[in-house]
């Protein structure tokens, strides 16, 4: 007999999971005050050993805030701490600068400047099919932590540079769905993308930079000098690096012009909004000091440590 098409279903709650490949990872986080210099090395309060770490970023130099230790799915522990940091002085950033995300570079600046992404991390590419091939599953798994470590290592410290750099940013929203025909790994540009303009986002906020995602509508079409809709459309023109302005007659690489119409949108944004609030303008303006952020992220601790933690 029917229950009137009501199913009564019990909701499980995933246990967590110690082993296999589905085990929960590992997580310790930590407070401000549990993380001590001591004779140029790092320790944790409870421990009577110093971390272990493979220390890139010179944190000895740096006051220390909260964190957490994080697992990897191979085991591996890393240490994500916030550090406290000097402003750089407002008036040493005046520039504006657009920025086109895309798919040849990861990114075009609208000083004409390609931030490359694969660069850092082509080689592992290789080494990956051929290890796919053999299917080796640790040396896959390694290298695809390889390749994620170095792309999110590659975002942040493209992303602190033009935050140091520049008083304005301005990003196209591209996202991954516009790319649907173009049969890229589209999840993987996707989350680069916007992990990209996040840090963009929460670092700018912290240096009062100013900051906004642009619509990148026609960007490549238009020419940043005359403004007509004079470029490759369709989808031949995704493969036109260059192009001339059948107007003005200017010569255009095409990513760099999208940056610059980019640029172009986000000044008259800014303006409009400068103009809609004047004397709220101000609100904007960084306060010279210090600021908390989250600059170091993932640093490996060799395993002693982690046999500890774990
Ligand atoms: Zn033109």
């Amino acid at each position: 007999m029917s229950r009137g098409g009501v199913q009564a279903r019990k909701v499980k709650l995933r246990r967590r999971v110690s082993s296999g490949s589905r085990r929960s990872l590992g997580w310790v986080p930590f407070k401000a005050s549990a993380l001590r210099f001591r004779n140029g090395q790092l320790f944790m309060s409870g421990f009577d050993r110093p971390l272990s770490l493979w220390d890139s970023y010179g944190l000895s130099g740096y006051e220390l805030g909260a964190g957490c230790f994080s697992e990897d799915a191979r085991g591996r522990w890393y240490l994500n701490v916030t550090v406290k940091v000097k402003k750089v002085e407002p008036q040493q950033r005046r520039s504006a600068i657009g920025i086109d995300l895309g798919l040849k570079d990861f990114a075009k600046t609208s000083h004409g400047e390609p931030l490359e992404a694969q660069r850092f991390y082509r080689r592992y590419e290789a080494a990956l099919g051929v290890a796919q091939r053999a299917r080796q599953k640790k040396r896959v798994a390694a290298l695809h932590a390889k390749i994620k470590n170095s792309r999110k290592d590659f975002l942040h410290k493209a992303s602190t540079a033009l935050v140091r750099k520049h008083g304005a940013i301005f990003v196209s929203n591209v996202n991954a769905s516009a790319l649907a025909r173009t049969g890229m790994a589209k999840s993987v540009l996707d989350a680069g993308w916007s992990a990209f303009r996040t840090m963009l986002q929460y670092k700018s906020d912290d240096a009062g930079v100013w900051f906004e995602e642009v619509d990148e509508r026609y960007s490549t079409q238009t020419c940043s000098c005359c403004g007509s809709r004079t470029g490759p459309s369709g989808p031949t023109g995704l493969a036109v690096r260059e192009w001339t302005c059948a107007l003005c007659g200017v010569l255009h690489d095409r990513d760099t012009n999208a940056a610059r119409i980019i640029l172009q949108r986000g000044l008259e944004r800014m303006e409009a909004q400068f103009a809609a609030g004047a004397g709220q303008a101000t609100a904007n303006e960084p306060i010279a000091g210090v600021g908390r952020d989250p600059l170091a992220e993932g640093i490996p601790v060799v395993s002693a440590t982690a046999a500890a933690l774990g």
